[in-house]
């Protein structure tokens, strides 16, 4: 492709990007194609020469975008936001024209620098500690087995990046049984053994259980296991329970634990002066991820990780080839040694364009209202005689479930999970479920970048109506 018609195609993908974000309310949310229908209509090989554009795009327009769930519609209030907005998409333009790989800062020094400064931004903004230093990552999942590495590397020092496990003790990881999966995927890369996952039961609300998690340390400490590290969930995946961080902090501060915290979609909130109780005995907290990718507005991927001790993060991942000896180590952050990859895109920069175009204030905007939206939508729910909560309402997260009269539980989770079925294949909400003490509980997150309450109402009496009609 020559610079030339770069530069024309370029200007007609804008012109089709902003048609698109104008319109998507007319998709259908959930993409409503069969299994195999995309593979089949494409060839079995790849072209000889090269395509015209014309056509690639004609072929992204025809067959790829049925296949599409519109996660930016404002009535997709599925599984979690994957939020994007404009200034990240502008952002993203760039990055990939740069094509810059930022793993060390001579590579490029402006991305090092800035997300040295972005990161301080957020921390300060989240109300972190002003000790702690930031990475970004590509992901929570990441994160999470960052810090266990790191739990791993400080508890045994630094013996088992040189030896392995041999002749170590058994090292337990905590957390609840609410726990995202990740982090059992990461204590099975790091080595630990899923069996040392200790899945701590939860309060009522579905938090970790800070004297089951006191009784659990001290029952494997007096078998001979070695505690290692706890990971708190603020914001769980089913319900967005938030763990109690202060005592569960205490706990770890008593026995040397060290304490993850992931808080993928709910830490966002904290940007909000009046959720800072989500983080009340931050002071214990060693690491601590949130996904800014999920609840703010910057697409995928951006993942803010923070750590009381950079020191110990980078010397659990620090490597130094020849090739990657530079003049200027020791004096600049060179963040592959922050983390896993050693190849980095230049994420920094969604960041940036996304908190200076919105403002901190912007940003505090958008998130009170879809947390006012989760409330709206709660207090409607209460009120219906045929409808119930099935979880606390918690930040943006609304667990519900239909209940008519006269039902056994097995046919009411069979109604609701036909209910959720019916809903999406309207095409004109998309919702996901959970099950939450047995009961079949729709689920739905009020935290899309342009949702407003106009779409919670309407996606309200679509699923009455539906609900009554079943
Ligand atoms: C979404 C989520 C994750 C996983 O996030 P990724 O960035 O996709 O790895 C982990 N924990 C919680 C609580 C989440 O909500």
């Amino acid at each position: 492709m020559t610079n030339d018609e770069f530069i024309k195609r370029a200007h007609e993908l804008v012109d089709w990007i902003g048609y698109y974000l104008e319109n998507l309310e007319e998709y259908p949310v959930k993409s409503q194609v069969k299994p195999g229908e995309i593979y089949s209509s494409l060839p079995q090989m790849p072209p000889m020469e090269g395509e015209n554009f014309t056509d690639i795009f004609k072929d992204f327009n025809e067959i790829i975008m049925p296949g599409i769930t519109h996660w930016q519609s404002p009535n997709f209030f599925a599984y979690f936001p994957a939020n994007s907005s404009a200034p990240s998409v502008l952002a993203e333009m760039l990055i990939a024209a740069l094509g810059a790989q930022c793993m060390i800062w001579e590579t490029s020094p402006a991305a090092a620098e800035l997300e040295e400064r972005v990161m301080n931004w957020l921390r300060d903004i989240i109300g972190l500690p002003e000790n702690f230093e930031g990475v970004i990552q590509d992901t929570a999942s990441t994160a999470a087995l960052a810090a266990l590495v790191t739990a791993r590397e400080r508890i045994s020092d630094f013996r088992i990046n040189e030896k392995g496990f041999n002749g170590e003790p058994v090292y337990r990881i905590y957390s609840s049984t609410q726990t995202h999966s990740s982090i059992e995927k990461a204590v099975k890369i790091a080595g630990f053994g899923r069996s040392n996952l200790v899945k701590v039961g939860v309060r009522d609300d579905l938090s970790l259980d800070p004297d089951k998690l006191t009784e659990a340390v001290e029952k494997d400490m007096a078998t001979g296991y070695i505690p290692c590290c706890v990971v708190a969930t603020v914001g769980t995946t089913g319900t967005v329970a938030i763990d109690p961080v202060k005592a569960i902090g205490e706990i770890c501060s008593k026995y040397n634990i060290w304490l993850h915290i992931d808080a993928a979609l709910a830490g966002t909130a904290l940007i909000l002066p009046e959720y800072s109780w989500l983080i009340e005995g931050k002071e214990y907290i060693d690491s601590f991820v949130f996904n800014p990718h999920k609840w703010m507005f910057t697409n995928f991927d951006c993942s803010a990780y923070f750590v009381k001790n950079a020191g110990i993060l980078i010397q659990t991942f620090e490597i130094l080839p020849e090739y990657l000896k530079t003049r200027t180590r020791g004096q600049v952050n060179d963040y592959r040694d922050w983390g896993i990859p050693l190849g980095r895109r230049f994420r920094a920069l969604k960041l940036w364009f996304v908190i200076r175009s919105f403002g901190l204030e912007g940003l505090r905007k958008k998130v009170r209202n879809h947390i006012s939206y989760a409330a709206w939508l709660a207090e409607r729910v209460k009120e219906h005689p045929a409808f119930e909560m099935t979880a606390p309402l918690s930040l943006n997260t609304v667990c519900f479930r239909y209940m008519p009269a006269n039902r056994d539980e097995k046919s009411l989770n069979d109604i609701n999970e036909k209910l959720n079925h019916k809903l999406n294949d309207t095409g004109r909400i998309y919702l996901t479920h959970t099950k939450i003490n047995g009961k079949y509980s729709l689920r739905m997150v009020t935290s899309q970048t342009n949702v407003e309450l106009k779409n919670i109402k309407r996606a309200w009496e679509l699923i009455t109506k539906t609900a009554t009609a079943i």
